[in-house]
């Protein structure tokens, strides 16, 4: 039976408000997939982010203007899949990811696999952070309270107020914190003064310190910095990795920058080609993105992948999440089911 492709936009909710230095949501619309070969029913999810494109409705004039080129894509040969999505989606990183993942899904369902095992990947997977975005003082100590099943917080700074900030965590928990900046610190002197003071609040690392175009200035930072710093924003394709040598320690990728699991295999890589210490990270997404990125857990140091544990209503179910531990499923391919 030939393949079908069906598509709906699904608003999902933030339990708190999602403010990073660059942006505030309280909700998200993302593109879910479903392509089905009349046997198995196999699922996508486009999760467009601001700094990398434009939003789900270009995503939907896109899917149908090309629905016929993507039904024809090869379910078995993922190298050619994504030199096509890549020429037919250059201006939406999410779709190609979205695509991506559903003809992997579909894949691992007929060989009756789980993704893990066809990537050569295991369950021992390292505990996941759980973000605390940025808010006003007074609603940090009811974040930390929701947090608290979670061993390890990834901390989003690149504020004027982020002293304020990290006194308010640190007087509810001493839990190992990790910082990400999302480009906030725009000085090389700020960004030298945030490392040393982060490095004295027992920070593990330091994500994104400054804006990525000015990757000297980071380099320059790493040569002082006492934590280790992780790209996020700067390294966004598997070809911006031999770029990032000597400016960072880690690397974080994500399915909706480098556009699915087909790229974000070519980055674990070069990552490890060029020593990069690996971190799997995430939008706000459903369980769909997160089961899908959850396929490569076991080959990253540092795991964020709780988008999905961030929103209040998620449309469906797959890997699970227990207090930071990410449990992968033994079912084929994704293994996700309507919740
Ligand atoms: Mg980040």
């Amino acid at each position: 039976m030939p393949l079908s492709l069906k598509w709906s936009v699904q608003r999902i909710t933030t339990k708190f408000e999602f403010k990073i230095a660059r942006s505030a949501e309280s909700y998200y619309d993302v593109i879910i997939l479903e392509l089905s070969d009349g046997e198995f029913t196999a699922f996508g999810e486009a999760a467009p982010s601001k700094r990398y494109e434009q939003g789900h409705k270009a995503i939907l004039e896109l899917l149908s203007e090309f629905k016929n080129q993507i039904l024809e894509l090869a379910v078995d040969q993922a190298e050619s899949r994504q030199d096509q999505l890549e020429k037919l989606f250059p201006q939406s990183y999410s779709l190609q990811a979205a695509l991506d993942t559903a003809f992997w899904d579909l894949h691992g369902q007929r060989l009756g696999t789980p993704l893990w095992k066809i990537f050569g990947a295991t369950r021992q997977l390292v505990t996941s952070s759980y973000t605390i975005g940025i808010s006003d003082l007074s609603i940090i100590p009811e974040k930390i309270k929701e947090a608290a099943a979670y061993p390890i917080l990834k901390i989003k700074l690149g504020t004027d107020y982020d002293h304020d900030i990290m006194r308010a965590i640190r007087a509810e928990t001493d839990k190992v914190l990790r910082v990400d900046v999302n480009e906030g610190w725009k000085t090389l002197d700020d960004a030298r003064r945030g490392a040393e003071w982060l490095a004295e609040e027992n920070v593990e690392f330091l994500e994104q310190p400054m804006p990525a175009h000015q990757l000297d200035d980071i380099a320059r930072l790493r040569d002082f910095s006492p934590l280790p710093l992780v790209a996020d924003e700067n390294s966004v394709r598997p070809e911006d990795i031999p770029g990032l040598v000597g400016v960072y320690d880690g690397i974080n990728i994500k399915l909706m920058k480098c556009g699915g699991l087909t790229n974000a295999r070519k980055m674990v890589s070069l990552a490890h080609e060029h020593k990069f210490d690996i971190m799997l990270g995430c939008m706000i997404e459903t369980s769909i993105g997160i089961s899908a990125m959850s396929q490569l857990g076991s080959f990253a140091r540092w795991l964020d992948l709780d988008g999905n544990v961030l929103i209040a209503n998620d449309p469906y179910k797959g890997v699970g999440n227990q207090a930071g531990e990410i449990i992968l499923l033994e079912k084929p391919g994704l293994g996700i089911e309507k919740s």
